[in-house]
């Protein structure tokens, strides 16, 4: 074998490193960890690709992003249109780029990881997507030829987002809701500055509003307005639910009301959407704990451990029912949090927090659990172990055990079919029980993914346009 050979086979096997802020110092800044691929970095992973004629990578991505072809562009050079490419099915690649478990989706398919590392498809969007933004190459395409008809999308996630930019481009007027100040969702006041900085969620509805979304902020549907009032009285057409799963649930447990407890939730959206992190800039509070406990293992706990520490804590702790192995959050997120010195005390859960005569939490009595049979998850149940209890002393805890629906919206409108757990039941292409009327996201499924939000959205979209223009074979809506 040549030399040139071996070393194209080597290149083969494993993927360009994405170079990242150093530990140390990233502890004490807000801004992004991973630095994202140079052209050259980004070309030399390109090349890794097969290009599969038969790409099983797409089949891995909910929203059917032309893999194959937008990293061909990629190998020659044309970033721009790369990242055009992807928005033929994904209008918000910046953001699916860094957020996206792609190591469970399009990798975790990817021809090239039977033998060896997979490429590194959402690198390579980043790139694509950043490359295009930071050089001003954005082209709007032309606005499509108005259908007459209105949608209101309540909710501007990235499922209410997708419906959006999927409906207006095929020609609809389109108007979202939103309670919050800002659009994004989860997007914006969950998902930290330091993995998905809030310029790149702004540039990306800035996206959406050249293609002619609008956006009325401070809209709380169900109070402000209802459902009803939008198809009835203002006129629109069909209505998209995209309101997500942000009920924070607690443990139920004493003290949980003591100052210093937060949901994660909470914490994270005066973190994040009130940008308590640039006090006195931003006039936010949030406690600044010393020695801080998060409870739950998942990616919402990473996140409210790494800012914590980017807040000021000397010590934050990852408490976790289960071990190691059974931890639901990203690995990638698990690596960089033990990396910047979070520690991680496994098989242990919170029984009661202690104040102090202030009524703050002072202490978190834990008791240390044993993992039993696998429950309906398949994950091996844990049990708690009589008698076992410790004590962790605490100024800050942040309960991230997972959320639910909120019933402010679905409880007021009528007609709409809730299972069990509150959620709204849809047909497969996202149709409520109520007509004109369709859902996808979290409120649907439960806390899930981005990527996943946005197909629903985009099974939906389609769904509202097969209905209102007649059509039973209308084209594909599609973003870009
Ligand atoms: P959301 O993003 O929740 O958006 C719903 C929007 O509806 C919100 O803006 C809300 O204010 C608005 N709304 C609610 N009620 C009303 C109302 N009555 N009227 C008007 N507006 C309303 N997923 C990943 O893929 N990768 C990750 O790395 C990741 N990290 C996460 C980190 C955190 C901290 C959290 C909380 C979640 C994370 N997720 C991640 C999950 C992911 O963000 C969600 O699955 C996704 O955002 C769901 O999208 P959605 O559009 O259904 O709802
Ligand atoms: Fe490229 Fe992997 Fe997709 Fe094949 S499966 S086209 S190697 S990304």
């Amino acid at each position: 074998m040549s030399d040139r050979t071996k070393d194209d086979k080597q290149l083969r096997k494993t993927r360009v490193p994405m170079p990242e802020q150093d530990p140390e110092a990233r502890g004490r800044n807000f801004d992004e960890v991973p630095l994202g691929y140079t052209p050259q970095q980004a070309q030399a992973e390109a090349r890794r690709c097969l290009q599969c004629k038969k790409p099983v990578c797409i089949d891995g991505c909910p929203v059917r992003v032309d893999i194959p072809g937008f990293i061909k562009l990629i190998v020659e050079g044309d970033f721009a249109a790369a990242a055009r490419k992807i928005k033929e099915t994904n209008v918000l690649p910046a953001i699916c780029g860094r957020v996206c478990p792609q190591e469970e989706q399009c990798e975790v398919k990817c021809l090239l990881g039977k033998r060896w590392e997979p490429v590194a498809v959402g690198r390579l969007e980043r790139f694509a997507a950043d490359f295009e933004r930071e050089h001003n190459l954005v082209q709007v395409p032309a606005p499509a030829e108005p259908i007459g008809k209105r949608v209101a999308v309540v909710g501007s996630g990235p499922a209410g987002l997708t419906v959006a930019g999927d409906l207006a481009a095929l020609g609809y007027e389109v108007t979202v809701f939103e309670a919050f100040h800002k659009p994004g969702g989860v997007l914006m006041y969950g998902i930290p500055e330091f993995r998905l900085p809030k310029a790149i969620v702004e540039a990306e509805v800035g996206y959406l509003k050249e293609l002619g979304v609008r956006f009325e902020m401070n809209q709380v549907v169900g109070k402000t307005i209802t459902i009803e009032e939008l198809l009835n009285e203002e006129g629109f057409h069909a209505v998209f639910i995209g309101v997500g799963a942000g009920l924070p649930w607690f443990m139920g447990i004493p003290g949980e009301n003591l100052g210093g407890v937060y949901s994660a939730n909470e914490y994270l959206t005066r973190a994040n959407l009130m940008k308590a992190y640039a006090f006195p800039e931003y006039d936010t509070p949030i406690v600044r704990g010393r020695q801080v406990c998060v409870v739950g293992g998942g990616n919402v706990a990473m996140d409210s451990a790494r800012t914590a520490l980017r807040l000021g804590a000397g010590k934050v702790t990852v408490l976790y029912r289960r071990s190691r192995d059974e931890l639901p959050a990203r690995r990638e997120e698990v690596h960089h949090a033990e990396e910047e010195g979070i520690r991680f005390e496994f098989l242990c859960a919170p029984v009661a927090y202690l104040g102090d005569e202030r009524g703050m939490v002072k202490q978190a009595r834990c008791r240390k659990m044993e993992l039993g049979e696998p429950d309906a998850s398949g994950r091996r149940r844990p049990v708690p172990l009589d008698g076992e209890e410790f004590l962790v002393d605490t100024d800050l805890v942040i309960v991230a055990i997972g959320s639910g629906a909120n019933p402010l919206l679905t409880k007021e409108a009528r007609g709409l079919d809730l299972n069990r757990r509150g959620y709204l039941v849809t047909n497969e292409a996202g149709r409520t029980s109520q007509r004109q009327v369709w859902a996808g996201g979290d409120i649907v499924t439960g806390s899930a993914t981005v990527i996943l939000a946005m197909g629903a959205g985009k099974k939906a979209a389609e769904d509202v346009h097969r209905l209102l223009s007649g059509d039973p074979h209308p084209t594909q809506p599609s973003g870009g």
